[in-house]
């Protein structure tokens, strides 16, 4: 049948006359498309949405007014977040397709977003999960088809945009059973693509039968579909024989997307070159391109017994010499898009493997835009409309950090345990959101416990412990500071670095009245430093200023007031970053306050326990960050995910000072080499996959965000702060419902995320917290 993949260009003239216009016009001068947010359950759905309709092919394309459907008894009501834009959409309108579509169509068959309701006969899908609408939308479900696991070929089969209304719509219906389960640890609008270009390529690659370690040709590589399949053939195990043309697209092949070969179609000699560099010819040929040439040389160099998969759909029928095809075994075959759990398999897999899908966001209204430049073939890698808008009307509490680079994935599964009860460790941490201080050591951390094998005594060895001082070169190297020192706790970092500060009362300390030294550490300042604070609150809510504390400073010219000799800062505070702007201004001003003579100057001292979740986010300097202050605090026990300490740095005067403190606070510790060692392996392990942390904790901070959660702190990094009193839900229903998924939350309504958290543990925190949304009228 006809499908969504490459074809033909047809250069026909593109009519845009009918380009909607903007139904109102932000302050920003962007369009503010009539979006909704997310209705959470209990909430009145509307009956009227916005879709882009046409009335039948070839007629303007209008972003018009139109009712929302009912779910019948086995559907689904989708809210729309985000759609996919493809090549049949295009081909729907313009009328290139032997079947016309239904009349009054919305087009669009690549959404994902959240269920908004259900019919009464659906079982395994609830309110505000997350799904995926593609091109299969309704199968009867017992047909041999259906039965067989090949529904496309169902003889009731309903096409998504093409013979029922798809996704270019805020809302969509869709049969429960069709509806793609979208796996946390992938974002939405990199789902939508994945829906049908994505399954397109891996549905042809199963056809292909190709086995690990054999070799693919895909033909047309260096195209969208084409770069999608390579991956998705490294991604399963196979030698990629990428073929395209000219240099650019060689680079981007074998160095971008990994593949083994590569050869230029227009070669003179082709055939030959592949049969060549592949040893005799490819076991396969996937063939994305959409012209025809590539089907014949495909026929001329496939390996004897191999298979000739074909996706793209070239003008014209197939001639070919059945001498070869019956004597060499080869088949040809057509492919079409697969089934919901090949589907679910062909996003587990980006899930899994880390591989990016290129594509470009751009707003609902500009659909007319895309085909336009699709039709000109001026179109770079996927278009995905966005649709769905933000619940939360609290742009303050937006992070500025947003920027989802390619981070490390991580595979929270294939971590290996040394035994049983670590295991089980593990798995635990997987679903306990209380602190990122739960982690559990991996096994490169419990193995680097036995590697130290030096056991030194710290104390009373000569020059210390060697792995203790590695480690503390490493902080060095990593920190730019000229020392540092090991210690047991942040507690004891932040209060041996004060103490060593202050020399002689009066004095006190100027912080955020948050702050950990002052609210979480026992009442420790006045007890083991003798000084007083001063608690300011950030005027803008989130994390101080220079404006905040300038008049706050007390100096040393009246003896009624303790004069300020330390501005302590913390960063990240409630999981948001202390911008290195804010740092910077804080302590140049800090530093030139004047002192009367023979004084030290006012120290800036950084409870930086979350430091290296900050650094990375906001994507700064940590040397830069370090050098506006005379002391840190950086715990190792919490997102680095050693199993205990913490490391101070500072100059080395300070830091040969702090060690009588330490022993004095009762932190001068023996046999410290294996801890060290420990922390060292931890930060190595996972230091790096604090990208991928974060972006994780983004995208439930997202979810929540729709299904009505409000903030108190922006999602910067990796925690999630809920602003519980001001939705009325009290703390211990927060931990109640969560408890019902197994989860470990505290009732603060922070929530705290970290390498360990694993695929499973997101999926019950997200239906927990809808659940108490659904219920929050109750309490
Ligand atoms: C965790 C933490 C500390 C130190 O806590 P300990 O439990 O003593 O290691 C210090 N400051 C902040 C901001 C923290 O989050
Ligand atoms: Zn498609
Ligand atoms: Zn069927």
């Amino acid at each position: 049948m006809f499908h969504c993949l490459s074809t033909h260009s047809r250069k026909q003239q593109l009519i845009v006359s009918g380009t909607p216009r903007p139904q109102n016009t932000d302050s920003m001068g962007s369009i503010a498309f009539p979006s909704l947010p997310y209705r959470p359950p209990g909430q009145v759905l509307p009956t009227t949405q916005w879709g882009h309709v046409f009335r039948s092919q070839g007629e303007t394309i209008e972003l018009k007014q139109i009712p929302v459907g009912k779910p019948g008894p086995d559907e689904v009501l989708v809210q729309i977040e985000y759609s996919g834009v493809c090549h049949t959409d295009l081909h729907a309108w313009k009328g290139d397709w032997p079947v016309a579509p239904k009349s009054n169509l919305v087009g669009g068959h690549e959404g994902v977003g959240l269920v908004a309701a259900i019919g009464s006969q659906v079982r395994d899908l609830r309110i505000g999960d997350t799904v995926g609408i593609q091109w299969v939308n309704r199968t009867c479900g017992i047909c041999e088809f259906c039965a067989a696991g090949n529904q496309p070929l169902c003889p009731q089969l309903q096409l998504s945009g093409y013979t029922v209304d798809g996704t270019f719509q805020q809302y969509t219906i869709c049969k429960a059973d069709n509806a793609i389960r979208i796996p946390p640890g992938i974002a939405l609008e990199e789902a939508a693509p994945v829906l049908c270009a994505g399954i397109t390529v891996y549905k042809a690659l199963k056809e292909s039968n190709v086995q690990p370690g054999q070799i693919i040709a895909i033909v047309g590589a260096g195209g969208g579909l084409g770069s999608l399949a390579c991956q998705y053939a490294k991604a399963c195990g196979h030698k990629v024989l990428a073929i395209s043309s000219g240099a650019a697209k060689r680079a981007m092949c074998l160095y971008d997307l990994g593949a083994d070969y590569f050869v230029d179609y227009k070669s003179s000699n082709m055939t030959e070159e592949v049969k060549q560099v592949t040893g005799g010819g490819p076991h396969a040929a996937m063939i994305v391109s959409s012209v025809e040439e590539p089907f014949h040389q495909a026929a001329k160099y496939i390996r004897p017994g191999g298979t000739i998969v074909v996706v793209g759909l070239p003008p014209g029928g197939m001639t070919t010499d059945f001498f070869s095809l019956v004597t060499q075994k080869i088949s040809v075959k057509g492919s079409y898009v697969g089934n919901r759990t090949e589907t679910e398999e062909a996003l587990a897999i980006i899930v899994r493997s880390g591989f990016r899908v290129q594509f470009n966001v751009v707003d609902f209204a500009e659909l007319p835009k895309t085909y336009e430049l699709m039709e000109t073939g001026q179109m770079k890698g996927r278009t995905v409309l966005k649709i769905g808008k933000d619940a939360s009307g609290y742009p303050d509490r937006r992070s500025q950090f947003f920027g989802d680079t390619s981070p490390v994935r991580y595979n929270n599964e294939a971590k290996g345990y040394v035994s049983g009860a670590l295991g089980q460790a593990i798995d635990k941490a997987g679903r306990d959101f209380r602190s990122d201080t739960v982690t559990v050591p991996t096994e490169p951390v419990m193995q680097a416990i036995i590697n130290a094998s030096t056991f030194g005594d710290d104390i009373y060895d000569e020059g210390g412990d060697p792995a203790v001082n590695a480690f503390q070169d490493k902080i060095k190297a990593l920190t730019g500071k000229e020392a540092a020192l090991f210690v047991l706790s942040g507690t004891q970092g932040n209060q041996i670095c004060l103490r060593t500060h202050l020399h002689q009362p009066p004095h006190t300390i100027l912080l955020d009245y948050r702050a950990h030294v002052q609210t979480w550490e026992t009442g420790a300042i006045p007890l083991l430093s003798q000084a007083t604070v001063t608690g300011v609150e950030p005027k803008n809510g989130v994390h101080l200023t220079l404006d905040d504390i300038k008049d706050r400073i007390v100096e040393e010219n009246n003896f009624h007031f303790p004069p300020t000799r330390i501005v302590s800062l913390e960063n990240t505070l409630g999981g948001s970053i202390l911008p290195l702007r804010d740092a910077r201004e804080i302590s140049n001003y800090v530093r030139n306050v004047r002192v009367p003579p023979g004084r030290p100057r006012i120290a800036m001292h950084l409870d930086g326990a979350r430091l290296l979740e900050a650094v990375t986010a906001e994507r700064v300097d940590i040397k830069e960050y370090l050098s506006y202050f005379d002391s840190a605090s950086i715990c190792l026990s919490k997102g680095c995910g050693a199993p205990m300490g913490s490391v101070i740095v500072g100059t080395k005067e300070f830091i040969d000072r702090t060690i009588w403190f330490r022993k004095m606070f009762g932190g001068a510790t023996r046999q410290t080499g294996m801890m060290a060692a420990a922390a060292s392996a931890a930060l190595d392990h996972n230091l790096p996959l604090l990208p991928e942390v974060h972006a994780r904790t983004r995208r439930v901070a997202d979810y929540l965000r729709r299904i009505g959660y409000e903030f108190l702190m922006p999602v910067d990094t990796n925690m999630i702060v809920l602003d519980l009193k001001k939705m009325g839900i009290p703390g211990d229903a927060i931990v109640e419902y969560c408890k019902k998924q197994g989860l470990y939350t505290f009732p603060s309504g922070r929530l705290a995320f970290h390498h360990q958290i694993s695929d499973d543990g997101i999926s019950r925190l997200q239906k927990a917290l809808m659940e108490l949304m659904t219920d929050r009228r109750r309490f």
